[in-house]
């Protein structure tokens, strides 16, 4: 039997942080994973999409310079692209990425231990691995263990109909890609097949892409979908896929009633993730819930003294820096400090083609909460760096949403290529409580995209330059 002060269960970006939080604070802490060091978010998600994303950008700017483009770069030949060595490219770079994080966390004195726990009580859990069983009593248990997609009732994933975990390690590029659902997982990887040279379509049963997401927003990605080829069947629904090993035959009724065949060598689903709460002794813990996600408190505290849960497993928004905040303060919580979770903002970007970003309230959220907001916005068509990045005809901005009374920035959206670099700053302005004369007051570098945020406040304060 090990006894510890601190028990983590998941390596993910929620899991690791803790750990290593609690051990840089001199607490005997343990952490269990059953996979790989990372988590989702490492070794399936976050990480190698990003990668896969880029390695077809690249592959898409070459193919576009065959005959000769704009810039005066001339390719002779298509550029052709092996997914496989792709593949053990982004292998590598997850590789690299896991080592690291065992190393902080021995760094860090975590005692790392690999298998499946299982919990016969709140504070005592059993791991599994081809080993044997170690029974684990802690004083503090954080639960980390994240999420797993969500599968569609009739639809279980096998053979051609796969999941985003498949979908970034396949060793040939699809000749025809149909992907269900047109959020985050989707779209990403969606465009990035169609740039390596898929046929693809996509299914929503929404009304338009990526729903969640202002409409403003996401109306370049639409037209770079259109642009592209991408059928785009939205309000529709998949029903019924009839697969063999290496084909699947869907029916795809439209929103004006029809039944469409589709043809796809793949099918991907992304229709949403859900928190992993079965089959790891949760219903031993005496915990209570919330919806399908663990409930918990702003210190992420659950119903159970000393049990805590973070990240994927506590609910909206699933992704990898709130699960990381979370853990690192929970280490914190534990080790005495006083802290609560309560961030002004948490970001969130889209890596489509362009991409988006959003940090707290768009205009219409502003306007559901009856706050008089001004609303400005400033297109990369008119940032210089921009255009040199032939990043400023793709219909981007930023927008910036103030309170009218006192000038407080509200929210920061934008479209437009490379903008997820940009929200770091946007995140700041936002947890920070700037006006817009803070914005208007700092110097932005030129040429930088940068310069478009600035622009979009000083136009908010009614004096914009370039515009
Ligand atoms: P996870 O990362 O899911 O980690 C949980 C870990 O717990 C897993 O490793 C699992 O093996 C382990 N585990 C579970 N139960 C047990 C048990 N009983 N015993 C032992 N181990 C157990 N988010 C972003 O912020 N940005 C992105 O760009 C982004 N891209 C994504 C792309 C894809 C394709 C996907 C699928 C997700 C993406 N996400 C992204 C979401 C992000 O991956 C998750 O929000 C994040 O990984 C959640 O972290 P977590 O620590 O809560 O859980
Ligand atoms: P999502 O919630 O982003 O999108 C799911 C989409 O599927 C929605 O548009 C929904 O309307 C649609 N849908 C649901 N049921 C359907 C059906 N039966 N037929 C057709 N469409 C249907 O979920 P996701 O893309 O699976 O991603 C899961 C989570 O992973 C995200 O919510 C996010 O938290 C995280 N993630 C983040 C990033 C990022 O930060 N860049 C990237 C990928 C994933």
């Amino acid at each position: 039997m090990i006894r510890t002060k601190v028990l983590v269960v998941g390596g993910g970006p929620g899991g690791y942080v803790a750990a290593i939080r609690a051990g840089q604070l001199g607490l005997d802490t343990v952490l269990v994973e059953a996979e790989r060091l990372g988590g989702t978010c490492l070794i399936r998600g976050c990480i190698p999409s990003k990668a896969l994303i880029h390695a077809a950008g690249k592959f898409d700017a070459m193919r576009r310079s065959v005959g000769g483009d704009a810039l005066g770069i001339t390719l002779r030949e298509a550029p052709s692209i092996d997914l496989r060595k792709t593949v053990l490219w982004k292998d590598a770079i997850v590789d690299r990425l896991n080592g690291g994080v065992g190393a902080l966390l021995r760094k860090a004195k975590v005692r790392v231990l690999e298998g499946w726990a299982t919990f016969s009580d709140a504070k005592t859990c059993t791991v599994r691995a081809d080993g044997g069983a170690e029974t684990i009593r802690a004083e503090h248990v954080i639960l980390a263990n994240g999420s797993e997609p969500a599968s569609l009732p009739g639809l279980e994933l096998g053979g051609p109909v796969i999941s985003s975990a498949e979908a970034l390690s396949l060793d040939r590029v699809p000749g025809r890609f149909l992907v269900v659902g047109a959020g985050y997982i989707g779209l990403e990887l969606g465009t990035a097949f169609r740039k390596i040279g898929s046929e693809v379509t996509v299914v929503e049963a929404r009304e338009r892409i990526l729903p969640n997401w202002d409409e403003l927003l996401t109306n370049p990605v639409r037209r770079w979908l259109e642009r592209s080829g991408v059928t785009v069947h939205l309000g529709a629904r998949l029903e019924a896929v009839a697969r063999t090993e290496l084909a699947a035959e869907a029916m795809v009724r439209t929103a004006d009633g029809a039944a469409v065949r589709v043809t796809a060598d793949k099918v991907l689903v992304t229709v949403g993730r859900k928190p992993r709460t079965q089959g790891w002794g949760l219903e031993t813990m005496a915990v209570d819930m919330d919806g399908p996600f663990l409930r918990v408190d702003d210190r992420c505290q659950t119903s159970m003294r000393d049990v805590f849960a973070i990240g994927d497993l506590v609910g909206e928004p699933m992704l990898a820096h709130k699960a990381s905040a979370q853990g690192e303060m929970v280490a914190e919580l534990i080790g005495g400090a006083r802290r609560h979770f309560d961030p002004v903002a948490i970001p969130a970007v889209c890596f489509t083609d362009p991409e988006i970003v959003t940090v707290g309230l768009s205009p219409a959220e502003a306007e559901e909460r009856a706050l008089q907001a001004i609303v400005a916005q400033f297109p990369f068509a008119a940032n210089g760096r921009a255009l040199g990045m032939e990043a400023g005809e793709d219909g981007g901005f930023v927008r910036v949403v103030a309170r009218s009374d006192d000038h407080r920035m509200l929210g920061i959206q934008a479209v437009g290529a490379h903008v997820s670099e940009l929200v770091g700053e946007f995140t700041l302005a936002i947890e920070m409580g700037a006006l817009l004369e803070d914005l208007a007051g700092t110097i932005h570098a030129h040429p930088t995209l940068t310069e478009a945020f600035h622009e979009a406040v000083l136009r908010g304060l009614g004096h914009a330059i370039h515009i």
